[in-house]
């Protein structure tokens, strides 16, 4: 038995979270039993939806924490003890915010790092990669030719969804978000088109200068006034892929706080929703599409970094507040 540190919940946020709102304690990580692993995490993700599990909510999607118990969320690791994955396998799994995890050996994926580090499993080979791939190929399939419009742009999700919508056909990929320096981002390092600062520009005249033909998809991250913006631009029979709304997930009911869902009938739009657990099966072809843009340098991946397991708290505070450029994460 060893001690180590793990983030807890301590006060469900009442609005914006605050890092008070957590506490990094010490516990005793039990020894693994039989069909079981200890994994020594190195590399935790940090994630949006986590806020939707501090609410003292009913969803079944978004179960709540318990108050004064552990937060999990994705991670990568090291097996270093247990009978049931070969010790020193690098794997992932969604027990982290801790520094040890004591897994069932059917609850962890073993990764092929070769040549990847292995952090790419959290971002673009994780599930913020396959959500992106999901929408553009699924949800809402980008067509040849498709102006595509993608909020929260230069985050982990919005950062891979730009480069993918352009591989797969796009002709013109617009991307949202908050600040010159992320703008700037968008347009010389992530291949974005057209770069908008939705807290400066006048988002709905930005938009229409940026489409002037419309819009054929809308990727949603964020709801709120991009989402309207984004109605009023789209195309007849236009496309929008309802992925988060993160301008609702301090409110106690997420809501996407549109009030222009009437376009919606005029222009006969399709809007459809997601969630990426829908789509594990499908990570393996996706990741075997991408591997060789990783490879060859085409495919971009951005990641925030912070360090230790202390600085959870702040990172998660952070990429609700857009803190990040790409993917947060935390390394121990
Ligand atoms: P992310 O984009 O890396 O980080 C969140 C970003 O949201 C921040 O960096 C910030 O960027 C932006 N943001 C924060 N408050 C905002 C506001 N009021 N208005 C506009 N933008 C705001 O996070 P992610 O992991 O890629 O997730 C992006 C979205 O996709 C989230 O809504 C998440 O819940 C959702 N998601 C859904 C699924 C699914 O299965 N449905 C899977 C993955 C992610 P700026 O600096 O640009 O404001």
């Amino acid at each position: 038995m060893i001690t180590a540190h793990e983030v807890q919940l301590v006060t469900r946020p009442d609005g914006a979270p605050r890092t008070t709102d957590f506490r990094v304690a010490e516990v005793r990580v039990p020894d693994p039993g039989p069909g079981q692993v200890l994994v020594r995490n190195t590399w935790l993700s940090i994630d949006p939806y986590i806020r939707l599990m501090l609410n003292d909510s009913k969803s079944a999607v978004f179960p709540p924490f318990a108050l004064n118990g552990p937060i999990d969320g994705a991670a990568v690791g090291e097996v270093v003890a247990g009978d049931a994955v070969p010790v020193g396998a690098t794997v992932t799994h969604f027990r982290g915010w801790r520094e040890y995890s004591v897994l069932d050996a059917g609850d962890v994926r073993v990764l092929d790092v070769d040549g990847v580090p292995p952090q790419a499993h959290l971002s673009v080979f994780g599930t913020t990669g396959l959500t992106a791939y999901a929408v553009l190929t699924d949800v809402t399939p980008v067509r040849p030719g498709d102006t595509v419009f993608i909020s929260a742009a230069a985050g982990a999700v919005g950062s891979v969804a730009g480069q993918l919508a352009r591989k797969l056909g796009a002709a013109r990929v617009i991307g949202s978000a908050g600040g010159p320096a992320k703008v700037r981002t968008l347009v010389e390092d992530l291949g974005y088109d057209v770069g908008i600062d939705y807290r400066a520009d006048d988002l709905a005249r930005a938009l229409a200068d940026a489409a002037p033909d419309g819009l054929d998809l809308y990727v949603d991250h964020v709801g709120g006034d991009q989402l309207d913006a984004a109605l009023t631009v789209l195309k007849p029979r236009g496309r929008v892929a309802l992925v988060g709304a993160i301008t609702g997930y301090n409110e106690a009911t997420p809501t996407l706080s549109t009030r222009n869902l009437f376009a919606a009938v005029e222009k006969e739009l399709t809007l459809r929703g997601m969630q990426v657990t829908s789509y594990f099966d499908r990570l393996p072809e996706y990741v075997e599409l991408a591997s060789p843009w990783l490879r060859d340098g085409s495919f971009r991946v951005p990641e925030t970094v912070l360090e230790g397991i202390h600085a959870v708290p702040e990172a998660f505070v952070g990429v609700l507040g857009g803190a990040n450029t790409g993917k947060m994460l935390v390394r121990l």
